[in-house]
């Protein structure tokens, strides 16, 4: 898998966001939430798959009740290393704004098999358009899928989660589970008060 629409997005001379040449050989596949204001607050949702961080940005976030259909439109694979970036994206660059973590975790398929063999059916799932997998995060756990929209000519994919034992009934608003004091929030805070 390449590197290549991300690398053309970006100057790297500006951004401080990884180029991406570093893999690591871990026992576990990872994953990451990394919530992005940019020109619109959004979610980043990515899974690793040989060595590369598969990418939906997903707008509402994602959601603990199996009710929830969210819509995640696949974007340029980031390298592993960005699984770690946090901080400002300075003006005029691609994606000017703030990223922060949200979540983050190891990523398996439902049997929850040993890496080689859940890569490989995380990879087939990705191909036929239907990811079904299992996340260990501190917020998202449980079994989730990406099912990606019939005859769409566009990435336009949902991110829904399983009824398991982690889903939830009541609503759930990504939001509500982000820290007060995470940067964006201040940010955001200290913009609403200079408008005041
Ligand atoms: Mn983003």
């Amino acid at each position: 898998m390449s590197l290549t629409a991300y690398k053309k997005k970006r100057d790297f001379k500006q951004t401080a966001e990884p180029k991406g040449e570093v893999k690591k050989k871990e026992k576990t596949l990872i994953f990451v939430v990394q919530r992005h204001k940019a020109s619109r607050l959004h979610y980043d949702f990515r899974l690793e798959m040989q060595g590369v961080l598969k990418s939906w940005a997903v707008p509402k976030g994602p959601s603990l009740n199996p009710q929830d259909k969210r819509l995640a439109m696949m974007v340029e694979d980031h390298p592993y290393s960005y699984k770690d970036f946090e901080g400002v994206i300075p003006e005029g660059n691609y994606g000017a704004g703030i990223v922060e973590v949200w979540d983050s975790g190891t990523v398996t398929d439902l049997d929850q098999s040993d890496i080689k063999i859940a890569e490989k059916n995380l990879l087939n799932g990705l191909k036929a358009g239907n990811l079904k997998f299992t996340l260990k995060g501190k917020k998202l756990k449980g079994e989730f899928a990406l099912v990606k929209f019939k005859n769409a000519e566009n990435n336009a994919w949902l991110l829904i989660k399983h009824r398991d034992k982690y889903a939830v009934d009541e609503d759930y608003n990504s939001e509500k589970h982000t820290p007060k004091n995470s940067p964006i929030n201040k940010a955001l805070a200290s913009a609403k008060k200079k408008s005041k």
